[in-house]
């Protein structure tokens, strides 16, 4: 395969605008670069926070970094992924959302690659920034040096492979951090994608029982597809919806209960759902301002494990196509990805996304 002098790209020109299809010029690879050819990216909940304007992000943009793609060019340098696997023009890859610089303290001493200095995202950078190409809304991609990078086999399609990189990803750090083991029982508190894939691998660690808790009844009925056993509203009466929760968490409530709805004030709702010596996993209050009261007191008394997870570790990446690759029979993955757009309508994809119109809007450029 070969690419043409530029490819084109959705630019986000400022907050709540419509994007602006340009073009940017197309150059070879750099030694450890893959130029792809992208095929799907889908819109994660962190693209709309950028684009509503509530996280920093550069404008001129380029956004989206749950992306999939096959390889068209190749760096010479860049023969394998991170399983060893080779890699050649043609294959179809995932890979992490991140890259970063070089190894640091974060990578060699603390584990935490994610949290290294000078860290760049894909779908994060200005257009303007060389190669351009560094975003899902785009028809193709560089995936650069100090990537993971992950060969996809042909059972995936592009819809069950694409929120890999991110939302399962992260939900695979977020259930580890959690602990769940056989037989736990597990509260998640938000049923969108992140909550939805977070209940089915909850399950496939072990969990006994899983209660998925959303405002929206539509999300409640879905969750049942995706191992949730229970699913709540938890704007219901408090007393009520915690005694409904401890009634199928005995003898003394959840072991695990997990944020990712993004609403500050539901973490003291989640401190007060966590049995003593549970853990709680904050993971969805992404954007700055998240403030909230809690009595702190809480935590000592119940000695409970507090955990805060962003992104996640390479490992995690691995862990994730493989359970999607296990599990894609046992819960309906692919119809997650519910609205198709090409790359002249993203502006209309992120107004679908946004007022939740979809699950998850698919850009196919
Ligand atoms: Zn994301």
């Amino acid at each position: 395969m070969t690419h043409p002098a530029s490819g084109r790209v959705a630019v986000y020109t400022e907050p709540n605008a419509p994007f602006q299809v340009e073009s940017y010029p197309l150059r070879a690879p750099g030694p450890r670069e893959a130029l792809v050819r992208v095929s799907m990216s889908t819109i994660c909940r962190s693209d709309i926070h950028s684009y509503q304007g509530h996280r920093p992000n550069p404008c001129p943009g380029l956004l989206g970094h749950e992306i999939v793609g096959r390889i068209v060019a190749l760096g010479q340098e860049l023969t394998c992924d991170m399983r060893g696997e080779i890699l050649a023009i043609g294959d179809r890859i995932t890979w992490s959302e991140f890259f970063i610089p070089h190894g640091n303290y974060f990578t060699d001493v603390l584990d935490l690659p994610q949290k290294s200095p000078g860290v760049e995202k894909y779908g994060h950078m200005a257009v303007t920034t060389a190669p351009h190409h560094h975003g899902g809304f785009a028809e193709y991609c560089y995936v650069l040096p100090k990537s993971w990078i992950l060969r996809l086999p042909d059972s995936l399609t592009d819809a069950e492979a694409a929120p890999i990189n991110c939302g399962v990803a992260t939900m695979v750090a977020v259930t580890e951090a959690a602990n769940i083991r056989l037989g736990s029982t597990v509260v998640v508190q938000g049923m969108g994608l992140l909550g939805l894939y977070g209940a089915a691998l909850a399950k496939s660690r072990g969990a006994r029982y899983v209660i998925g808790l959303d405002i929206h009844a539509a999300r409640r009925a879905q969750s049942h597809r995706f191992g949730v056993d229970l699913a709540l509203d938890p704007s219901m009466d408090k007393v009520q919806l915690l005694e409904s929760i401890n009634a199928h968490c005995q003898p003394v409530g959840p072991d695990a209960v997990i944020e990712v709805c993004g609403v500050a004030e539901a973490i003291t709702l989640g401190l007060d759902m966590v049995r003593i010596g549970g853990t709680y996993v904050i993971a969805g209050l992404v954007s700055p301002g998240a403030q909230v009261t809690i009595d702190a007191n809480r935590i000592v008394r119940k000695m409970v494990t507090l955990r805060g997870i962003h992104n996640y570790h390479p490992r995690h990446l691995v862990e994730a196509l493989d359970f999607v690759v296990a599990n894609k029979t046992r819960y309906p993955f692919s119809e997650l990805v519910d609205g198709r757009y090409p790359l002249d309508q993203v502006t209309q994809a992120m107004a679908d996304a946004s007022s939740q119109r979809v699950l998850r809007a698919a850009i196919v450029p």
